[in-house]
């Protein structure tokens, strides 16, 4: 299914490159591997890699420059490959267009299913010919845009405007994590600082969706940097 793709590898740790690729090639996508910046971005211009992965700390240039330069002449997906803790480049770095982050150590299928949800998004936004979706199914969930309605198990869920449109603009990028500011921005406006609203906002949501708003299923929190609404349930 993956035969024709084409992923472009940047780390520059041997152990942890030679790891992914494995996975990789395992699952049939075809691997290209870069240890520097100046490779990656070389190589990114002659083969045209259907999605990268990027590691934030190479030896020559920051991951977040080599991110810039790409987003400059390219909307391929991108994926940051970051240590733990590091909140705040991630924050950036998907301010700055990647489409997702994965932090290290992270397991085989967590990683593919990112590459999957990124290579499934950037078809939907080039592909012109498909209709708009009218309505969105997760699990139990049912977010209908013609009639502005939510339902969960079949009952509708009364949401104040703000959280409905809090709702469908993470329905709207499913899989994908939209940070503080840029959620805080597409709700409010950008000369506010709502990130205390929005933290309510979410709560409330919550309490009206998820049968325990304490291990939510449908809108997952990204410590620090933002939330995720799932893909499908687990
Ligand atoms: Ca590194």
């Amino acid at each position: 299914m993956n035969k024709n793709l084409l992923i472009l590898l940047i780390e520059d740790e041997l152990a942890i490159s030679n790891f992914i690729s494995t996975i990789l090639t395992h699952n049939n996508y075809n691997v290209m591997k870069a240890d520097t910046g100046r490779d990656a971005l070389t190589l990114t211009s002659s083969h045209c890699p259907d999605l990268v992965l990027l590691d934030l700390g190479l030896p020559d240039m920051d991951g977040i420059d080599v991110l810039k330069k790409i987003r400059g002449w390219s909307s391929v997906p991108i994926i940051i490959v970051s240590a733990r803790g590091h909140e705040r480049e991630k924050v950036e770095a998907l301010d700055l267009g990647a489409d997702d982050y994965i932090t290290k150590p992270f397991g085989t299928s967590e990683l593919l299913a990112r590459i999957r949800t990124a290579v499934r998004h950037n078809i939907k936004i080039r592909d012109d010919n498909l209709p708009e979706l009218d309505k969105v199914i997760i699990g139990t969930l049912i977010i209908d845009y013609e009639k502005r309605v939510v339902k969960v198990d079949d009952k509708e869920v009364h949401l104040t405007p703000i959280e409905y449109k809090i709702i469908v603009l993470l329905s709207q990028n499913v899989g994908k994590v939209l940070t503080h500011d840029y959620l805080v921005k597409e709700i409010w406006g950008p000369y506010v600082n709502e990130n205390q609203t929005l933290r309510v906002n979410m709560a409330n949501i919550r309490r009206k969706i998820e049968v325990n708003p304490a291990e939510p299923k449908y809108i997952l929190t990204e410590v620090g940097v933002g939330y995720r609404m799932v893909d499908e349930i687990i």
